[in-house]
């Protein structure tokens, strides 16, 4: 799919291709939807953000880099060799106790493809597009995450231009850890900022 498609035009009529390519492939017998799907989970869950996770963990253990991170997020992105379709501008946001940040396209489905792979099912829906803007606290809690009152939440509305990639806050007891142990706790929920980080204990070592 084209990287610069405009909120203006969503591009139903690829969409609706696509969709009637899945239909054929499987009422051909050529695919199993089950295949699919979970191909679809594979870049969903896994394989995309694990790029994101390095990112995040890398500014976690390296402060000149995570400066270099928020003052030009692509050009820190790239020196990963993260780059290409639907992550021409990477912006990366600071989740902080002060400030904390979620991500969402409120027009269709821009999402930072080199650090997290597909968006998920929720992130495209109407729902997630117009309740995080009204009312992002009750949108979190949903999602699991109850912030202080005093904590500021800023909703950034991602274009076809500009995708954001949130740096979710390091979580406590995990000075012991490894920059590899680290990106285990870095999941995509905590890049989108729907959620936190994992704690220590959701390392594969212990
Ligand atoms: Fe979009």
């Amino acid at each position: 799919m084209a990287g610069n498609h405009k909120h203006s035009d969503p591009l139903p009529e690829t969409v609706l291709r696509v969709k009637s390519l899945e239909s054929l492939l499987i009422e051909k017998g050529l695919v199993e939807a089950a295949a699919l799907d979970a191909l679809i989970d594979r870049y969903e869950n896994k394989v995309g953000p694990k790029n994101g996770a390095k990112v995040v963990a890398r500014a976690w253990v390296d402060e000149e880099f995570k400066e270099r991170l928020l003052k030009d997020g692509s050009a820190a992105i790239a020196e990963f060799g993260f780059s290409g379709a639907q992550g021409e501008e990477l912006i990366a946001v600071e989740n902080t106790d002060k400030i904390h940040n979620v991500v969402v396209c409120t027009l269709c489905s821009c999402y930072p493809w080199p650090v997290l792979g597909l968006p998920p099912v929720w992130y495209k829906s109407a729902p997630y597009r117009s309740r995080v803007v009204r009312e992002p606290r009750k949108v979190l809690e949903e999602f699991g995450t109850k912030l202080p009152a005093g904590t500021e939440v800023r909703v950034w509305d991602s274009t076809a231009e500009t995708r954001y990639l949130v740096v979710p806050k390091r979580p406590e007891g995990t000075e012991g850890l490894s920059e590899d142990e680290l990106t285990q706790l870095v999941s995509r929920d905590s890049m989108i900022g729907v959620s936190e980080a994992l704690g220590p204990t959701a390392t594969k070592g212990g």
